[in-house]
């Protein structure tokens, strides 16, 4: 039976993994494909293409485009992007132009916390990747100030937290529609977390097409619950590890996955979305 990961990060976003580190781990998992959804960045999907090539181990071109509403933080997944197009990667820049301001303002927010950290080590954790709170939550733990990379996100930066910026750029609409523009499938990634299933309903009438289904932080229950949930509306049931490298502590890679016929339903719906919106 071949089998896919279709959520993975690489140090082009919170990932302590280079595209090669990706790869390899991808294949030693037995994976036959892997999708690369980077948060807000398309940088890794190319380098991960090459070294693929390489090794046998196909690369779905995906995204995690972060979305806020005022009393939730929404992501969602976008499988089969068409991630050239300039318009696009345009859209892209400009957020992370404002990741980074955003860095800025929580540093300033943790300094009335009275933590003290330089942006520049943020960035440096982040390298050429899409900088973010993970980066910031690293640095909290270097400066001693927590115990744990979670505690950095419970007691200061986690959805409004003290240290949170609450600063939306995209709505959940707009993410599923840039995806959308691109000729992606728009999945919306661990709806556990959101933890409340009606916005899903909401999500559908914006173009939303599946939900993660399986995912790390989804336990049997869950899981049973998001499948009646996914047959109920007629979408599609992704799932994925959310593997950060060791940015979440160990390696995840394939510890969830899905069938690999799921890849070419997903490939297959992509093709039809573009044919009719002539992307
Ligand atoms: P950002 O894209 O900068 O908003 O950061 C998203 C990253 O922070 C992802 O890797 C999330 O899994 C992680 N994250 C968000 N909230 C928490 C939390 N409460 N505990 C641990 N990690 C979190
Ligand atoms: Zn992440
Ligand atoms: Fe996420
Ligand atoms: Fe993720």
């Amino acid at each position: 039976m071949k089998y896919a990961d279709l959520h993975v990060h690489t140090f082009y976003s919170d990932s302590t993994l280079s595209p090669e580190e990706v790869v390899h781990t991808a294949k030693e998992k037995g994976l036959a494909a892997i999708a690369i959804c980077d948060h807000d960045s398309i940088d890794g999907i190319e380098p991960c293409e090459q070294v693929g090539a390489r090794l046998g181990v196909e690369i779905i071109p995906a995204i995690e485009v972060t979305a806020e509403k005022p009393e939730v933080e929404i992501h969602v997944l976008g499988y089969f992007i068409d991630w050239k197009k300039d318009w696009f990667q345009k859209k892209l820049k400009e957020i992370q132009e404002w990741r980074v301001g955003r860095v800025y303002k929580m540093v300033d927010k943790l300094k009335d916390c009275n933590i003290k950290l330089d942006p520049k080590e943020i960035f440096n954790l982040a390298g050429k990747g899409s900088v973010g709170r993970l980066h910031v939550a690293r640095a909290i733990l270097k400066a001693g100030k927590v115990k744990t990379l979670k505690e950095a996100f419970d007691k200061y930066i986690g959805f409004l937290k003290p240290c949170y910026v609450l600063d939306i750029r995209f709505s959940p609409q707009e993410a599923i529609d840039i995806i959308l523009k691109v000729g992606g499938i728009p999945v919306l990634a661990h709806p556990y977390i959101i933890g409340n299933d009606t916005y899903i309903e909401e999500f559908i009438t914006y173009g939303l097409k599946g939900i993660e289904v399986y995912h790390i932080e989804h336990k049997n229950s869950v899981v049973k619950r998001y499948e009646s949930i996914a047959r109920q509306h007629n979408l599609l049931m992704t799932g994925g590890s959310d593997c950060h490298g060791l940015g979440k502590g160990r390696i995840l890679m394939g510890s969830v996955k899905v069938p690999y016929e799921l890849v070419d339903k997903l490939r297959d719906e992509a093709k039809a979305l573009k044919e009719n919106r002539g992307i």
